[in-house]
């Protein structure tokens, strides 16, 4: 029995040497093989869905990478320079989100350069861009669907709510609140849920259309705007992400809406958590859930995989490849019924 004892005494400290102390040692090394250095660049920090998506890959990264998350602060002469940071500290892996996603060709190069992989996410870079190296994947969703959807929204609410057409004409008299023009997602969702409440033989007429760049504050400005023109005539808002929802919903607050019967459909994009409160309270009609969560974990497993020397792949990442580099992670309908799967 002590003779056991001792042997398992001795195997466990064998093995706490090769493995406890062994890692302790090679990350003071700096850049071990087992936990690549990768470098991520968000467009900017102050933004509720990147915030998601960053927590995301930090979340993911725990015990597989070491992630540097850097702020390109909306500017991408700053991402450019970021990215040469990360390429003379000999990162392993790129994890990118372009500031202007046309400039992914220049970053796409330096890459290449130094041979250092990269993943694009949120914001696609062109096809042409794509093609131009094999290391090079992108991690979304696909816009076009999440229009879709933001439209079926109002479509259910608009054929079963009769009272929604206000002066009875037969047309749905919208406004859009569009994210940062030339973005995929802005310009998509713009298109795709409006053509979703056509093709439901809904007639639609546009009442005003402007950006508000993504932003709560700006939505809330824009919205001011279209009810100062265009008042009750407004049968339904239509905005590209839950932030510019949200800041419409303060701006018809004020104008006397969601109280005393007078309500308005609003809907929004990414089922956000105070998008899912506006939604419990009755002021949001619904959004489309935009998985920041799997959307970050993608982006860092195949950054780990490809700084590994690997080839992305369903085994080693988790995630389907199409067409050899893309990812895309499905969108979901919320509304306040099944508002716990986005939770
Ligand atoms: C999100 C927006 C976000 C933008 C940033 C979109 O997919 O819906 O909320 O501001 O990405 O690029
Ligand atoms: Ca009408």
């Amino acid at each position: 029995m002590k003779k056991v004892i001792s042997t398992l005494l001795a195997g466990a400290l064998i093995s706490t040497m090769l493995s406890g102390c062994g890692s302790t040692n090679t990350s003071s090394g700096g850049g071990s093989s087992d936990k690549p250095p990768v470098g991520v660049a968000i467009y900017k920090f102050d933004d509720t869905f990147m915030t998601g998506v960053r927590n995301a890959i930090s979340d993911a990264a725990k015990d597989v990478a070491n992630v540097e998350i850097v702020d390109s602060q909306n500017s991408q002469s700053t991402q450019n320079d970021k990215v040469d940071l990360f390429i003379t500290k000999k990162v392993k892996a790129l994890a990118i989100n372009p500031v202007d996603r046309t400039a992914a060709g220049a970053i796409i190069d330096k890459a290449q350069k130094a041979n250092i992989p990269v993943v694009f996410f949120n914001r696609e870079p062109l096809p042409e861009d794509m093609k131009k190296w094999d290391k090079v994947y992108y991690v979304g969703a696909k816009a076009e669907e999440s229009g879709t959807i933001s439209g079926q929204l109002i479509v259910d609410y608009w054929k079963s709510h009769p009272e929604a057409d206000k002066n009875k004409d037969g047309v749905l008299q919208y406004v859009m609140l569009k994210g940062e023009p030339g973005h995929q997602d802005a310009e998509l969702r713009t298109k795709y849920s409006i053509k979703a409440i056509e093709d439901a033989g809904i007639k639609v007429e546009k009442l005003a259309e402007d950006t508000a760049m993504w932003d709560r504050v700006k939505g809330q400005d824009k919205m001011q705007t279209f009810l100062a023109a265009h008042g009750d005539k407004i049968e339904a808002v239509l905005a590209n992400n839950d932030d510019m929802a949200l800041g419409a919903i303060e701006a018809l607050k004020a104008a006397g809406y969601f109280k005393d019967g007078k309500y308005i459909p609003v809907v929004g994009v990414d089922a956000t958590a105070p998008a899912l409160q506006a939604l419990e309270e009755g002021t949001l009609l619904g959004t489309v859930l935009n998985d920041a969560k799997n959307q970050g974990k993608a982006t860092l497993n195949i950054a780990v995989a490809l700084a590994k020397g690997l080839t992305p792949s369903k085994d080693n990442v988790g995630y389907d490849i199409t067409d050899g580099k893309y990812v895309w992670i499905p969108y979901k309908k919320i509304t306040k019924e099944n508002i716990n799967d986005a939770k």
